[in-house]
């Protein structure tokens, strides 16, 4: 079977078989039994979600000489010319390949004259953000005084891209992203009138894996059987789409959790050993720990078996969201260095060593600050050292060379350096800048402390540690002014 053969073989060739857009096949019908079609259609949406198939529809039903309810017959002498492509009154236009002014000139000259055999003329625009500004243009006069025997079927995947003046001249429908359950029922169609044989995992599977995207969806089943084997099931398609066995990404988890850096390392060189792409491996691994805090939060995890839930389950009773929040942060870290490394092996196991100790230190740090405020009530706070020490501190205004940030000063009494220096305006700071629009910043600033270290220097104090990430968005020059212009 060649590639595109299912597609095109279960392609929807009537509203009715549309998947997942009832709300716009059922409109779309009622304008054709009513009489009451549009001179100008915009179909924005995802990519596969219906789009073009629908504009085709659409085009043989205005022009069908027996409809039935709105939908064309496909078999009267216009409907076949249409799908067949020999009736020249319907074309079809890739605004992609033909987007310049006289690609569209030519459509103006043309619609002057009647159709050959249909009732309408109908232009079918793909990818109509592609056009260039003229074409947009000329186009637009088109739209403007449309003959009556002229329709147009604009289709787009970024409608923000089209000019005001287009858009308020079609009527816009917005296809979704197909829904799951309804992807895995057409699969099941396809699947039993092909005679494939699939497992309902498996259909699942794939209804995730294309997001939204009954096209995608069908190009995962046609490479699944071009092996001329037909039987799928979640390896097969695991296998074929590249992505690593669970069972390594979730000991890796399980090995990081739990501080095992012998064990994480293990795996890491498993995955290896198996010439698997690291930056993958690791991008799967980040998204099954956001699958394990979602599934924490309560929101089902769709892509996994009943004994892959069970396993994530089991990892999850035993950490916070906080931690695996964390997680998430350092392990995105890790992917972004890696992406600029030509060592990313190597640069992957130290990472991950890096990560486990991290938890690790981070975990104990947690702990002997609590006894440490223990003791400091126990002691009534008057001369245990400094409880919450400030971990990293950065300097917001260039010191001058010869003016290094002074850092804490150790024999500063507790009280009055708490007291004392702290900036008592900075939350004022913070959400001045989120109210100028500066999220970014505000974001990484929020959870944040300031203390005046010198007349010249004031330093950011990060209560959950500094992230290259927040050292980068708060060092940069511009910001910095920003702040020091709100100060
Ligand atoms: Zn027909």
């Amino acid at each position: 079977m060649t590639y595109t053969a299912l597609y095109r073989k279960f392609r929807p060739l009537t509203f009715e078989e549309m998947v997942g857009q009832e709300v716009i096949t059922k409109t779309l019908k009622n304008q054709i039994m009513a009489g009451r079609v549009g001179h100008a259609y915009l179909f924005s949406g995802g990519r596969g979600t219906g789009k073009t198939s629908s504009a085709k529809i659409l085009a043989r039903a205005v022009n069908c000489l027996n409809p039935r309810e709105g939908e064309p017959c496909n078999e009267c002498e216009i409907c076949r010319g249409i799908l067949d492509g020999s009736l020249t009154d319907v074309v079809e236009m890739d605004a992609a390949s033909n987007n310049s002014v006289e690609d569209i000139r030519s459509i103006r000259e043309e619609v002057n004259f009647l159709p050959t055999l249909a009732k309408y003329r109908v232009y079918i625009i793909d990818e109509v953000h592609m056009l260039s500004t003229g074409a947009f243009n000329a186009l637009l006069k088109t739209l403007e005084e449309p003959p009556s025997h002229v329709k147009f079927i604009l289709a787009t995947t970024e409608p923000q891209k089209l000019p005001a003046t287009i858009l308020s001249r079609c009527q816009r429908f917005d296809f979704k992203r197909i829904p799951n359950n309804d992807i895995i029922k057409r699969l099941a169609i396809i699947c039993e009138q092909s005679k494939i044989e699939i497992t309902n995992e498996a259909m699942k599977l794939i209804a995730v894996l294309s997001e939204g995207a009954m096209r995608d969806a069908i190009s995962i089943l046609e490479r699944c059987i071009q092996d001329g084997e037909n039987q799928i099931t979640e390896e097969k398609i695991r296998e074929l789409v590249g992505i690593p066995k669970l069972t390594y990404i979730h000991s890796l988890t399980k090995a990081i959790l739990g501080y095992q850096i012998e064990e994480a390392i293990q795996v890491v060189n498993q995955v290896i050993d198996e010439g698997k792409e690291i930056n993958h491996f690791l991008w799967e691994t980040i998204k099954y720990i956001k699958d394990l805090l979602l599934l924490k939060t309560g929101v089902d995890a769709v892509l996994y078996n009943e004994e892959e839930k069970k396993q994530m389950q089991s990892i999850i009773t035993e950490v916070s969201k906080e931690r695996l929040l964390k997680l998430i942060y350092a392990l995105s870290e890790l992917e972004n260095d890696m992406k600029w490394s030509s060592q990313k092996n190597i640069l992957f196991q130290v990472g991950i060593i890096k990560v486990c100790k991290q938890e690790k230190n981070e975990g104990l740090e947690e702990i002997e600050k609590r006894i440490n405020k223990i003791e400091n009530i126990l002691k009534q706070g008057t001369s245990t050292k400094n409880i919450e020490q400030p971990k990293q501190e950065i300097p917001i205004t260039k010191p001058e060379k010869s003016q290094k940030p002074v850092k804490k000063v150790d024999e500063t009494p507790v009280q009055k350096m708490q007291d004392g220096n702290l900036v008592p305006y900075w939350q004022t700071i913070i959400n001045q800048l989120k109210e100028n629009g500066k999220v970014m910043l505000y974001t990484n600033l929020i959870n944040s402390k300031a203390r005046k270290l010198n007349d010249m220097v004031i330093g950011i104090e990060f209560t959950d540690g500094l992230t290259s990430f927040r050292k980068d968005s708060t060092r940069k020059t511009r910001k910095q002014t920003r702040i020091n212009k709100i100060n």
